[in-house]
């Protein structure tokens, strides 16, 4: 599905002029482009005299390799954001559902006059805002706060560019899958003093040694299927809560990028144990399947060729309605 009304930069921008207290909110367990772009919309208006604060509902706290993007002190807890803010601005979040604790916001923001903005690049996105900024056609959230940043004529400087460059990174998978506008957005970026090889480093290719023993174990649970997926190949593995807890949030969503590269395999599905009979479920495509509608199947949803969702019982129950949901899941064209 793409975008149907055109995306009304102008009144986006409008939103935030007039705001003078300013909530932005990432989803539950915030990537770098969920994260980068709230906090660089959020320096921006900081710069410009505007309170803005930056939160999620979980976690506690930031994680650990996204600290760096967070030049100004801008995020808090979630129960330190106000029942409702003046503007609440939420990044890279498809559903309500998606902020976690802090759903009630959005709600409670309309109830008290406010207004919600949403930017977001997901397909699935419901428009839950006053004003929506939603192209599933947008590689990441970055490049659409990035769009409004000019509406703004907000000067771009580098802790700015860092936090939307981190989107960028990641979303793309490592520009893999960025289009040419896109490289040339990321040139901006870098010309806005950006040093990608550190900022990489930093935010996705820098572990502690623990990261080696846990990834030891847990791809020693490792499984290919060749006849699952439709017949395309299905690899997966689990991390146990237990093999958890001796790595960050960092290590444990980074197994999957490890994962998706067994060739014999269209999809690849890591389970990450919450708590006892609680999963967190990562699907990856290559580009044969839609694994955005077998998680939604699942009750969760994200993009096509990068998904999840949370599925309750043992890890076999679990892996059997990722079995099921994958051979419902429509083959892409
Ligand atoms: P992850 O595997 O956690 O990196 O998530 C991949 C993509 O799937 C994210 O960009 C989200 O859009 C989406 N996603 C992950 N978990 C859920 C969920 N429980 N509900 C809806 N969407 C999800
Ligand atoms: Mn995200
Ligand atoms: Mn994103």
């Amino acid at each position: 599905m793409s975008t149907s009304a055109p995306l009304d930069f102008p009144r986006a921008a409008a939103l935030l002029r007039e705001a003078h207290d300013v909530t932005l909110l990432a989803h539950v367990r915030p990537d770098a482009d969920a994260l980068g772009s709230a906090l660089a919309l959020g320096r921006a208006l900081h710069r410009r005299g505007v309170t803005a604060r930056v939160s999620f509902g979980e976690p506690d706290a930031l994680p650990e390799s996204l600290r760096g993007l967070d030049a100004d002190g801008l995020s808090v807890t979630a129960d330190e954001v106000p029942p409702a803010a003046g503007l609440l601005v939420c990044l890279d979040t498809p559903t309500p559902a998606r902020l976690g604790k802090l759903a009630d916001r959005v709600e409670a923001t309309r109830a008290a006059g406010g207004d919600v903005l949403v930017v977001d690049h997901h397909a699935s996105n419901v428009r839950y805002g006053s004003v929506n900024l939603v192209d599933d056609t947008a590689e990441a959230t970055a490049v659409l706060v990035l769009a409004l940043l000019d509406e703004l004529g907000a000067a771009l400087d580098e802790p700015m560019a860092r936090g939307l460059y981190a989107g960028l990174v990641t979303d793309t998978g490592g520009f893999r899958r960025a289009r040419p506008s896109t490289h040339r957005t990321a040139a901006r970026l870098i010309e806005a003093g950006v040093d990608p090889d550190r900022l990489a480093r930093e935010i996705v290719d820098d572990h502690p040694f623990a990261w080696l023993p846990m990834l030891s174990t847990v791809l020693s649970t490792a499984r290919l299927e060749p006849d699952a997926a439709q017949g395309l190949g299905l690899v997966h593995a689990v991390v146990t809560a237990e093999v958890a807890a001796t790595v960050r949030l960092e290590e444990v969503e980074g197994v999957v990028d490890v994962v998706r590269s067994t060739r014999e395999a269209e999809v690849a599905v890591v389970l990450k144990e919450q708590v006892p009979g609680e999963w967190a479920v990562s699907f990856r495509a290559i580009g044969k399947i839609d694994v955005s509608q077998a998680a939604r199947r699942l009750g969760g949803g994200g993009h096509r060729l990068a998904a999840g969702c949370t599925v309750h019982g043992t890890a076999a129950e679990a892996l059997a309605a990722v079995r099921r949901a994958l051979d419902e899941a429509p083959l892409l064209g």
